[in-house]
């Protein structure tokens, strides 16, 4: 028998929103919000077909007493008001306080104060500093105002409500991030503002701006210790798997500039977990995320949680869900990481390793405290 770990409540500290509208979800779509694969024949049929998938099939059907088919758990969520549908299963999932970063999917998703109206969970916002820019660069008409009005923004995040900023530069330029001179930044901004008149809208992914305003932005959190969240590991087509490995970061991480930034990798490094294990058992200043690895690796989660806390200590483990579009999300990721923690914490009291009540502390403190400490949260 695992740890019973559920009633310890969980921060969330990275998540993202729900739709706005679900309402045309079927039971041919829904095994398209288990899969990180925006390719039409993976969602249409694969997605369905991942351990994920059919367990969280069986999860969900327990919860809606349903049948564990995909067409009865898609009629039973569909049967609830969308509303009661998340309040009832972001309150089943244990979630006090999640840190939202509502720069995927902002228009279709609800933004904070909406999804705090919808959800009784306290919601603290993150500011993603590829959209912030991005934004920016569609407004401004040169590098310098572009500039100041990013590091205007950066500064006065805390002030106006942000509890940490996220970068998604593996997605768009890999982790590789080099000190790029001002000279190269401007000519970048050139081609991304003929991008952005060309288009109407911005994907930023030229390296040297992309690298430059992630180091200004790492230069302004340093000043006031202020969280950065950084995608690294796994993630959907878009991305490279070999330039998101936690490991390209060593030159930020050990830079004096940067050595009050805590840095929080997301996603546990997945695959490379034993790499940021490592990174965090041996910087002061890196956190070890696990989100999008719990629930994405499903029965995989405890081998997760057992290579992250081969060498990271169990104060710099910090969960989340990742979670995004719709309730379910959350209710699985909470679930399966209380349940797969639970299950490495319960070895190691076999082994003689942990008390009991020793155990419990490290799943409040990787559950929940050691975010409340990094972000700074309030009781
Ligand atoms: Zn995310």
């Amino acid at each position: 028998m695992p740890l019973d770990l559920s009633a310890i409540p969980i921060v969330d500290h990275h998540g993202h929103s729900l739709l706005r509208a679900t309402g045309s979800i079927t039971s041919a779509t829904y095994p398209g919000f288990f899969t990180e694969s925006g390719d039409a024949e993976m969602r249409a049929r694969h997605a369905s077909q991942t351990i994920f998938f059919r367990w969280a099939i069986k999860a969900l059907a327990s919860y809606f007493g349903c049948a564990a088919t995909t067409e009865a758990v898609v009629a039973a969520r569909g049967a609830m008001p969308p509303d009661a549908l998340a309040a009832r299963m972001l309150g089943d999932a244990g979630i006090a306080t999640l840190l939202l970063d509502h720069g995927y999917q902002s228009s279709d998703t609800y933004s904070p104060a909406e999804l705090h109206a919808r959800v009784h969970l306290r919601i603290a916002p993150i500011l993603r500093l590829e959209a912030l820019a991005q934004d920016l660069i569609v407004r401004h008409e040169t590098f310098d105002a572009m500039l100041e009005a990013f590091g205007a923004a950066v500064a006065g995040a805390r002030a106006t409500g942000y509890v940490g900023l996220k970068s998604i530069i593996a997605y768009r330029t890999g982790l590789e991030v080099q000190e790029t001179p001002r000279a190269a930044a401007a000519a970048a901004f050139a081609a991304a503002k003929a991008q952005a008149r060309r288009d109407g809208t911005l994907r930023l992914a030229i390296k040297p701006l992309n690298d430059h305003l992630l180091l200004l932005a790492l230069d302004i959190a340093a000043r006031d210790a202020t969280p950065v969240q950084i995608h690294t590991g796994f993630g959907d087509d878009e991305l490279d798997l070999r330039g998101a490995n936690p490991l390209h970061l060593r030159p930020l991480i050990t830079n004096e500039r940067y050595a009050r930034v805590p840095f929080c990798l997301l996603h546990a490094g997945y695959p490379y977990t034993r790499e940021l294990s490592y990174l965090a058992a041996v910087h002061a200043n890196v956190y070890m995320d696990v989100g999008l690895a719990v629930p994405y690796l499903a029965a995989g989660i405890p081998a997760m949680f057992r290579q992250a806390l081969t060498l990271a200590p169990t104060s710099k483990i910090l969960f989340s869900t990742d979670a995004y579009s719709i309730p379910e999300m959350f209710w699985l990721a909470a679930r399966w990481g209380r349940w797969g923690l639970g299950v490495v914490l319960d070895e190691m009291i076999a082994l003689g390793a942990l008390e009991t009540t020793e155990a419990i502390e490290i799943a409040r403190d990787v559950l929940g405290r050691n975010a409340a400490r990094v972000y700074g949260l309030p009781d």
